[in-house]
């Protein structure tokens, strides 16, 4: 670490976590407040568990996002390292007054934080934290009986009630001199090479604060109308894809619904659905706060009997869009090469896995957590346990997503087939869902050889789909015991 130029002992240091933004930043401008400030960033890599570190996407999206955070906030520190460590010896170095925050909510960003506030008030640094992500604190609902929502309607019917402030403006900053100090981005190796797998995602991604704004006010001013029908369709671009730029806190939920207010949209159900869908993110993190094993334990205990398979041939199709059934495959190749997935071939795809193929859910959120640019602990796990059927308000383990007719219905005319799986392309509408039960003539003609160019599927729906129910009659007997 080289030497801070021009410190006084009136400096506030903000720690920059998932909060990459200036605007509506309560850490940031309650720090502005007070005088001049230094921003950091930590890559915590080592203090999280292994298992948790940020993935490949989310790395290469990091990197941009603090390229964009660097460039309105050019003296912002980067340091590696235990969180509670860093900190505390910068705050000793730059002989800091105060260090300020916005809250993270995985289970090892909570348990750091009381800790790292206790070490540095034992020195004589003021320590706060902010909420700035939520539009609810999870402390700041509770069900009648006292206790944290379990389900989702009730959740979200009570924080609907709650008055939500305005955004923050961005503050006026007395930045210090900060060169020399901490390291060079490009040092972090946080872009993939060889391969570089993310070389086209510059064209479907603008990381940072301005392209979060962008994105919301073309959202806002076109794709949100008609959101409550049309945001079940992967071949309509009609949903925000704000998730990374949420996760990575480069807008937050108040600024969108600010947002949306401004552009006074007519039609009420599309606002109230997109709203609950954030309201779903809110639930997900209210879970994992108040249930920190949620990430990666059954929410519902009698899913530990389910006989899981390891089959890592099938897994390999799965991961690479070659299971042969068409909509699972676009899916899995739309997140393989732009880093996000639509909602719908989500669940297709989540579903396959665990239900046709057996897979413990937990194997495929490790990968969406890789490969994912919005990969977020607590709705990925909300997202998986609800497909599983082992979380809060799960889906019946009974509904067994049957990926041609998910296909047919949400992509009828196969424009979302055709664009990730070129190879199917020729397909007439009626066979490109189930080009297995195509006439060998329409296959011939649209240059498709089953097992050659497009693979045969790797099991067949009906005899997964009851090994599937027969796995459940495990965790009903489960359930019965536990009783
Ligand atoms: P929009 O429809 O525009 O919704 C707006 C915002 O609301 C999203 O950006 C997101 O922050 C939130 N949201 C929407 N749907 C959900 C949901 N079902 N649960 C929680 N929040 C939601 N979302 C992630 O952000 N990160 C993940 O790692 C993730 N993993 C998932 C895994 C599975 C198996 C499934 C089924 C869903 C997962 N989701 C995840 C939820 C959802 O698919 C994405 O949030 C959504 O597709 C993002 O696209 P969007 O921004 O265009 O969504």
């Amino acid at each position: 670490m080289g030497e801070l130029v021009g410190v006084v002992g009136m400096t506030t240091i903000v720690w920059f976590r998932q909060d990459l933004r200036v605007a509506d930043n309560p850490a940031l401008t309650a720090a502005a407040a007070q005088g001049p400030v230094l921003p950091v960033f930590i890559l915590d890599d080592d203090a999280r568990p292994k298992r948790w570190r940020i993935g490949g996407a989310g790395r290469w999206w990091l990197h941009h996002s603090l390229q964009a955070l660097q460039s309105r906030l050019p003296s912002l520190v980067l340091l590696q390292g235990d969180p509670g460590d860093v900190i505390a010896a910068l705050a000793k170095r730059t002989n800091a007054a105060a260090v300020y925050w916005n809250r993270a909510y995985e289970p090892w960003a909570v348990e750091q934080e009381p800790l790292i506030a206790a070490r540095l008030e034992a020195h004589g640094v003021e320590a706060r934290s902010f909420g700035g992500s939520l539009l609810n604190e999870p402390e700041d609902l509770v069900s009648g009986k006292g206790q944290p929502y379990t389900v989702f309607s009730a959740y979200w019917r009570a924080a609907r009630q709650r008055v939500v402030h305005d955004p923050l403006a961005p503050p006026t900053l007395s930045l210090l001199d900060t060169s020399g100090l901490g390291d060079r981005l490009d040092d972090w190796n946080l872009r993939p090479t060889q391969p570089n797998w993310a070389s086209r995602w510059e064209k479907f991604w603008q990381p940072g604060e301005q392209g979060a704004e962008a994105r919301l006010d073309a959202f806002v001013t076109d794709a949100i109308h008609g959101y409550a029908e049309l945001r079940n369709r992967p071949d309509r671009a009609h949903t925000s894809r704000l998730s990374p730029h949420l996760h990575w806190g480069e807008t937050t939920p108040r600024q969108i619904l600010a947002r949306i207010a401004r552009a006074g949209i007519p039609n009420a159900p599309d606002v109230d659905k997109f709203l609950s869908e954030i309201g779903w993110r809110e639930f997900a993190y209210h879970v994992l706060y108040h249930h920190p094993q949620f990430a990666d334990q059954h929410w519902r205990k009698g899913f530990d009997a389910y006989p899981y398979r390891t089959d890592p041939d099938a897994l390999r199709a799965w991961r690479q869009g070659r299971t042969g059934y068409p909509f699972v495959d676009a899916g899995m190749r739309q997140l393989w090469q732009t880093g996000w997935m639509h909602n719908r071939a989500r669940m297709a795809a989540a579903s396959f896995l665990v239900k046709h193929l057996r897979i413990d859910w937990r194997v495929g959120e490790a990968w969406f957590w890789d490969t994912l640019v919005d990969a977020d602990l607590a709705n990925n796990a909300m997202g998986w346990q609800w497909i599983a059927g082992s979380g809060t308000d799960a889906a019946p383990y009974f509904r067994i997503f049957n990926p041609v007719t998910q296909g047919q219905k949400f992509d009828p005319a196969g424009v979302y087939i055709r664009r990730w799986c070129p190879e199917l392309a020729q397909l007439p509408d009626g066979d490109i869902h189930a080009p297995f039960d195509a006439p060998p003539t329409v296959l011939l003609a649209a240059g498709v050889e089953l097992g050659v160019t497009y693979p045969w599927p790797i099991v067949a729906h009906k005899s997964a789909r009851d090994a599937a129910l027969a796995g459940f009659e495990a965790v009903k007997r489960a359930n019965a015991t536990q009783r």
